[in-house]
């Protein structure tokens, strides 16, 4: 079957899974390599000897889930995408799958999204719990998900919806990088004047004194609150407020009288 279609069969999964008790005891690792190539990015990763060294450059990876702490550093290394790190300590009823993620956009810790099966089949909503980017170019993004327990050797990984929340990027205060979804979640937790956002966010602080944001503000507080727009104060507004070197005010007033002669 993984010869023709590339998914691992039941037995496949079962045997890169650790004794149930040695799973009780914390993360462990997972690595589903069940076909000799030239490849051992796994070994030289591990620096806890989690994977045993090569005696062949086409072994397969022997591991050792007794010296495995499930840090991850190989999950990010292995070009094959072949290794996860599962949790089942994580809470009563939901484990921590650690998988390697290579597609954009990258989802965002907090996410709702689709847990794949190792066919690509939908399996159960999951929530996306962090999202680990390594930098240099041979490392993989690893995404944590909060999986069933009785689904974690079906997930193996995720479908990030295409039309995600946009808010979260939208900046609205570009002097104080207030995004959008600041400004909604402020709105939802019960401020709503453009003066307490203002207080809480800084929005409507920088030089430009809520030139750009103070209106779209005003618009998203009446439509989360059903408040009619004209109803709705723009908040306090001050002019900068610039230090200026004693010698310009002197070359001002020196310029105006000369004007006056
Ligand atoms: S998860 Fe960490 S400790 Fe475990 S085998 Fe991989 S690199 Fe080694
Ligand atoms: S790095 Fe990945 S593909 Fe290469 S041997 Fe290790 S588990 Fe297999």
């Amino acid at each position: 079957m993984l010869e023709k279609t590339g998914i691992p069969t039941k037995e496949q999964i079962d045997s890169a899974f650790p004794s149930e008790e040695r799973m009780k005891k914390g993360p462990f690792v997972v690595v589903e390599c069940f076909q000799k190539i030239p490849c051992n990015p796994c070994f030289t990763a591990c620096n806890r000897d989690g994977i045993k060294i090569f005696e062949d450059i086409n072994d397969l990876p022997n591991v050792d889930h007794e010296n495995c702490n499930g840090c991850t550093l190989c999950v990010s290394k292995c070009p094959g995408l072949a290794i996860t790190v599962v949790d089942m300590t994580y809470s009563e009823d939901k484990a921590l799958l650690k998988i390697p993620y290579e597609f954009l956009p990258l989802p965002r810790k907090g996410d709702r999204v689709t847990g794949l099966s190792h066919g690509g089949e939908e399996v159960e909503e999951v929530e996306v719990v962090n999202v680990q980017n390594p930098k240099g170019f041979d490392k993989t993004p690893v995404i944590s998900i909060a999986v069933s327990k009785d689904k974690v050797k079906e997930i193996r990984s995720i479908k990030v919806p295409k039309e995600r929340d946009r808010s979260r990027d939208e900046i609205v205060c570009r002097c104080s990088d207030v995004t959008l979804k600041e400004v909604r979640d402020l709105i939802h937790s019960g401020h709503t004047t453009v003066n307490e956002i203002k207080k809480i966010s800084r929005i409507g602080m920088g030089p430009c004194q809520g030139r750009t944001c103070s209106q779209v503000v005003i618009r998203e507080i009446a439509s989360i609150t059903g408040k009619d727009p004209s109803t709705l104060k723009p908040g306090t507004y001050r002019p900068v407020v610039r230090s200026v070197e004693m010698g310009k005010i002197l070359e001002a007033m020196e310029n105006e009288e000369a004007a006056k002669r």
